[in-house]
C-alpha cells in the first residue's frame, strides 16, 4: 500500500481514483494531478481548495459575482 505524502497514511490507489472521480465527476483526473501519492480525503481537500482559490481571483477580477467572506477565506 503506498503511504499518503500529505497525512502520512496508507492508503488504497484504487480507492482514492474513484473518490476523486465520484466527487468531480471525472473532470479532475486522479492520476495526472496525484500520481498515485496522495489519498482521496487528502486529494479532495486540496483540489477543493484550489477550485476555492480559482473563484476567489475570478471574483476579484470581476468574472463572478463578489463574495466578501470567500474571497477573504481563500486568498
Ligand atoms: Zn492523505
Amino acid at each position: 500500500m503506498p503511504t499518503c505524502t500529505h497525512c502520512g497514511s496508507e492508503f488504497d490507489v484504487d480507492e482514492a481514483r474513484a473518490a476523486v472521480s465520484d466527487e468531480y465527476d471525472g473532470d479532475i483526473d486522479y492520476d495526472e494531478e496525484m500520481e498515485g501519492e496522495v489519498c482521496g480525503d487528502c486529494s479532495i481537500s486540496k483540489f477543493d481548495s484550489d477550485i476555492n482559490v480559482g473563484r476567489a481571483i475570478m471574483m476579484m477580477n470581476g468574472d463572478e459575482d463578489y463574495d466578501e467572506d470567500h474571497v477573504e477565506t481563500y486568498l
